[in-house]
């Protein structure tokens, strides 16, 4: 069974689904591949002096499947609604049974709404600082929590913040994922 579904690919879902797999929770990625970045160019990510849209999302697309995450480009999330232990995620083709669900979903809150998740006066999820909703176990991240402040490496931060929530409920202690030289061997592909 997909402990976590993440509902969109661009930053900030890759980045929640990145941690998640990378630190063995079973995760899906929903995702209509109409990013923002695709129209972008960064030069404002720290870290990386120039990269188009696409690229980055190739690479970081690449770096989540590495990790073991299952991402869909071609699946779109129609309804997310509670159940007894989670939440019923529905698509065009199928129905996922899930512990935790993260919205990604750009500036769309629709998803998130019709689900019951509380709405700021300026329509965007309200969520408390590990990104968490007013529904307990489900997550909203990126440009879908905030008033027009969209910057892609906002999004990704707020997707590893949702995604170490998650890791820390799981794990029943505050959860750290902290590599080391020492790990490079070991992780590097
Ligand atoms: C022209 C332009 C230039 C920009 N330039 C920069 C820049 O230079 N630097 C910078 O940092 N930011 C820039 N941005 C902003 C940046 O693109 C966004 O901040 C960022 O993409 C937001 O990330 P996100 O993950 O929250 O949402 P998005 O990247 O928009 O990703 C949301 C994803 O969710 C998917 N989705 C939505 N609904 C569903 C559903 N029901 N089921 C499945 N999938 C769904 C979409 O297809 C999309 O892939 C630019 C934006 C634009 C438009």
């Amino acid at each position: 069974m997909t402990q976590v579904a993440v509902i969109g690919g661009g930053p900030a879902g890759l980045s929640a689904a990145l941690f998640t797999a990378k630190n063995g929770l079973e995760t899906t990625v929903f995702d209509t591949d109409e990013s923002w970045l695709h129209k972008a160019h960064l030069f404002n990510y720290l870290g990386i002096r120039s990269i188009s849209g696409d690229e980055f999302l190739a690479v970081a697309r690449g770096q989540v499947e590495d990790r073991g995450a299952d991402v869909r480009t071609d699946e779109e999330v129609s309804a997310v609604e509670s159940t007894d232990d989670g939440f019923r995620v529905g698509t065009e083709t199928d129905e996922y049974d899930v512990q935790y669900v993260v919205f990604a979903t750009g500036a769309d809150a629709s998803l998130a709404s019709d689900l019951g998740c509380e709405l700021t006066e300026a329509e965007t999820v309200d969520v408390d600082l590990s990104m968490e909703t007013s529904v307990e176990n489900a997550y909203a991240t990126g440009a879908l929590v905030r008033d027009q402040e969209w910057e892609a490496i906002i999004s990704a931060g707020d997707g590893g913040a949702a995604a170490l929530d998650i890791l820390s409920k799981e794990k029943g202690e505050k959860f750290h994922d902290f590599d080391t030289p020492e790990n490079v061997p070991l992780l590097n592909g």
